[in-house]
C-alpha cells in the first residue's frame, strides 16, 4: 500500500504519519517524488486497511499496490529512477556506454582499451576479475590482482569501474576497489548475495537469469532495495531458447515491458546475448533504437588471444564505428519525438 502525502508535507508531517504507520507493526518507507512524498508500506502480512490512514492529517490518498514487488514497482514511484554514476546518468533518457573486456587479463590489455573505448565516448569500463565460467578447467580471472588493475584504469583514465561480484565471501573485497557492482546472470537468485549488495554503497547492475520472467527478475532487484540501496540497474543480456545461431536471445521486448512495470533504468548487453561479434552489432543499433537506458558492450584489443568470450567481443576501431551510428540512430530518434509534440 501507498500512503500519498499532500504537496508541501513537511518533514517532522512525514515522521508522523511514519510513527502511526510503524506503530500498527509495518515498515514505512518514505519515497520522495516529483512534487510529493509518498510512504510506502512493507511487511504487510495481508491486507492493510486503508481506512487507517485516511483522513489523517497530511494524507492525500491510499492507493493499494496489487504488484508482488513494491519498491521497484512504478506504482510505488512515478519517476524515473537515475543512477549517476561519473559522468554518467542512467535512466534520463540518455544511453551511457559501458565497455570493456569480458575478462581483465593485464594491466596493459585493460588500459589499451580503456584509452580506445574512452576516446570512442564509453563512460564507463568493465572487466570481470573473479569469472563465473561454465567449466572450472577456464580461465577464472585475476581476482584482486585483476581488480588493482581496474583500479589503475580508473586513475588513469578516471573511467568508473564497473566488475561482477560473484559471492558473499568476496563482496567487501570487490566492494572496496570497484565504482559499480554487477549480479551477474547465473547469480539473480542468489538471494544472500542480493540481500549483501543491497546494504552496499555502490550502485548495482542486475543482469536478468538466462531462463528469469521479468516477475521474478524484478522480485530480485527488490531484494536489494529492500535492504535500503536503491541504485540497481537491470541489464538485458539474453536469454536461453531453443535456437543454435546465437548463444542466447536478446528479449527486446523485455525492456518497454520492463520500464512499464518499475522505475529502475534498464539497459542491454548485445554481446552476451549474440556471443558473435557480427550479431553484436545490429543488436547494439536495434536497442540505441528501442531506447535503452544504457548499453554494456564488450571490447578487446586483440580478440582472438582473449582468454574469455573473444568471438562476441568487438575490436576497438568496430567500437568506434558502432559509438557514431548509436549515436546517429539517438539523434534520429530524439529529433523524431521533438517533430511529434
Ligand atoms: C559478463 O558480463 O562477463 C558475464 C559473465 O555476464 P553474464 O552474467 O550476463 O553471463
Ligand atoms: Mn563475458
Amino acid at each position: 500500500m501507498l500512503v500519498v502525502l499532500e504537496k508541501g508535507t513537511t518533514e517532522e508531517g512525514v515522521q508522523a504519519i511514519v510513527r502511526i504507520i510503524e506503530k500498527r507493526g509495518y515498515t514505512a518507507r518514505p519515497i520522495p517524488g516529483g512534487d510529493r512524498v509518498s510512504i510506502g508500506i512493507l511487511h504487510n502480512k495481508g491486507s492493510v486497511d486503508a481506512a487507517h490512514f485516511l483522513g489523517l492529517d497530511g494524507v492525500k490518498e491510499v492507493i493499494p499496490v496489487t504488484k508482488p514487488y513494491k519498491l521497484v514497482s512504478r506504482e510505488f514511484q512515478r519517476e524515473n529512477t537515475q543512477v549517476k554514476i561519473g559522468d554518467a546518468v542512467f535512466g534520463d533518457g540518455t544511453m551511457p556506454v559501458i565497455a570493456g573486456p569480458c575478462a581483465v587479463e593485464s594491466l596493459e590489455q585493460v588500459l589499451s582499451i580503456a584509452r580506445s573505448v574512452k576516446k570512442a565516448g564509453a563512460l564507463l569500463f568493465r572487466g570481470g576479475a573473479f569469472k563465473p565460467r561454465t567449466s572450472p578447467y577456464s580461465f577464472q580471472g585475476l581476482g584482486e590482482q585483476g581488480l588493482k588493475f581496474l583500479s589503475t584504469v580508473r586513475e588513469e583514465t578516471g573511467l568508473p569501474v564497473v566488475t561482477e561480484v560473484m559471492d558473499v565471501e568476496n563482496f567487501d573485497l570487490v566492494e572496496a576497489y570497484v565504482d559499480v557492482i554487477q549480479i551477474g546472470t547465473r547469480n539473480m537468485q542468489n538471494f544472500s548475495l542480493l540481500r549483501r549488495a543491497g546494504r552496499s554503497k555502490r550502485p548495482v547492475i542486475l543482469k536478468r537469469g538466462m531462463s528469469a520472467m521479468l516477475q521474478e527478475w524484478l522480485m530480485a532487484a527488490e531484494y536489494i532495495m529492500e535492504e535500503g540501496n536503491s541504485n540497481v540497474i537491470l541489464c538485458e543480456r539474453g536469454i536461453r531458447t531453443f535456437v543454435r545461431h546465437s548463444r542466447n536471445t536478446l528479449d527486446l521486448s523485455v525492456v518497454p515491458a520492463a520500464k512499464k512495470e518499475s522505475h529502475l533504468p534498464i539497459i542491454v548487453d548485445p554481446s552476451h546475448a549474440a556471443g558473435v561479434r557480427d550479431q553484436v552489432i545490429p543488436l547494439a543499433y536495434a536497442s540505441a533504437a528501442l531506447g535503452a537506458d544504457g548499453q554494456m558492450i564488450e571490447v578487446h584489443n586483440k580478440p582472438e588471444e582473449a582468454l574469455s568470450d573473444g568471438a562476441q567481443s568487438l575490436y576497438p576501431d568496430q567500437f568506434t564505428a558502432v559509438m557514431k551510428k548509436m549515436n546517429a540512430i539517438r539523434s534520429i530518434i530524439a529529433t523524431a519525438n521533438g517533430n511529434n509534440e
